[in-house]
């Protein structure tokens, strides 16, 4: 158990009916850290982040916010603040007044107001911008100031709900460096919730991946990518391969699944030998595509399991491919890349 937690579910269950959105989820999250809840559509992130803003109550189980028990207590009673996917800004406001929102609701005076706005714009990288109306911000501008009009409030843990969904990919991956940055200078609690697992693993300090009201897996994004516990953690973070049967037993001495990823497999053609240390495999080249930085094999091994490998295009280029297709080659990888899965 983690010393004194900034949250923390005790067999946390929200059922609806016969629908289990969360079921018997344990869970610590600590002080300081950016935790990442990430799944696919309908495996109960969303749930969890409203339980612990209070927007609803567990059926079963209870949740603490620094020791305290916050199960029935109001929204407004819970030092957390929400940062929503459609950012939620007042339209007819400045930027300025939808930032100072919070604190002119708690009676906080203009002077101190607009000092504490100023030093939010800053935060979120926005001088100057307090004038404007949210119409005329772009996207990402947009998301910021939701971020600020959240931080504002000081709240001891921030959630935020798929707050770059809206955005296009490039601005996402900017969001991404930035929202980190402003993390680590706030330094307080945040808890993301996304299906995107390439963002889970860019900004997280720890990842918890949901499956049908469950998590599978919490770990850091280096624990979740090199050692998923399951096939489906293994299957939803990234591309992987799973060898089962006999394959597997010839391998590992047991039939049971394990993963091992593309890019920790090496191809080695009719002349060359894999380092001894390595495991191998006999196989045909079925498909290849070159994908400028890398290219991409469709390898069917022995037993007919198709496994995909990518090789950083170091020596090959696009014009050495076509030859390789139907080609026998050995795949090998390190024994200790591979991953046993569970459940
Ligand atoms: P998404 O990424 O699509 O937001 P999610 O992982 O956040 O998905 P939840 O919104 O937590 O998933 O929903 C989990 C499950 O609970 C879904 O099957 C959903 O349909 C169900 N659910 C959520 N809220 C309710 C409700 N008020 N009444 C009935 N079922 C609900």
């Amino acid at each position: 158990m983690m010393n004194n937690p900034a949250i923390r579910f005790d067999k946390v269950s929200r059922h609806f009916g016969d629908i289990k959105a969360v079921d018997q989820v344990d869970l610590e999250i600590g002080d300081g850290e950016f935790f990442s809840m990430l799944g696919p559509s309908g495996s109960g992130k969303t749930t969890c982040l409203r339980l612990t803003a209070g927007f609803d109550r567990p059926t079963n189980g209870k949740i603490f916010l620094y020791g305290q028990d916050v199960s029935d207590l109001p929204p407004y009673e819970r030092s957390v603040n929400t940062v929503f996917q459609d950012y939620a800004l007042f339209p007819h406001m400045t930027i300025e007044d939808n930032i100072g929102y919070g604190l002119m609701i708690k009676g906080v005076s203009k002077t101190e107001r607009a000092k504490q706005v100023e030093k939010m714009l800053d935060l979120v990288r926005l001088p100057g911008f307090g004038y404007r109306k949210p119409s005329q911000l772009s996207g990402g501008q947009r998301q910021r100031v939701a971020l600020a009009r959240a931080l504002i409030n000081h709240p001891k843990v921030l959630l935020l709900d798929e707050p770059l969904g809206a955005l296009d990919l490039k601005l996402r991956q900017q969001m991404q460096v930035e929202l980190k940055n402003i993390q680590r200078e706030v330094g307080i609690t945040f808890i993301f919730v996304t299906h995107d697992q390439e963002e889970a693993l860019t900004m997280s300090d720890r990842i918890a991946v949901f499956n049908e009201g469950k998590i599978e897996q919490i770990g850091s994004p280096s624990d979740i990518y090199e050692k998923p516990a399951t096939a489906f953690v293994a299957g939803f973070v990234g591309t992987s391969n799973l060898i089962s049967g006999e394959v597997a037993k010839r391998i590992t001495g047991t039939e049971k699944t394990f993963s091992i990823r593309p890019e920790k497999i090496h191809l080695s053609f009719e002349n060359e030998k894999p380092s001894a240390r390595m495991d191998s495999l006999e196989g045909v080249v079925r498909d290849v595509t070159y994908l400028g930085l890398y290219t991409r094999y469709v390898v069917t091994i022995e037993g007919g399991t198709d496994l995909v490998v990518v090789e950083q295009n170091l020596k090959t280029i696009s014009v050495d491919l076509p030859s390789t297709k139907g080609r026998k080659v050995k795949i090998s990888w390190y024994p200790e890349h591979i991953s046993q899965l569970g459940g």
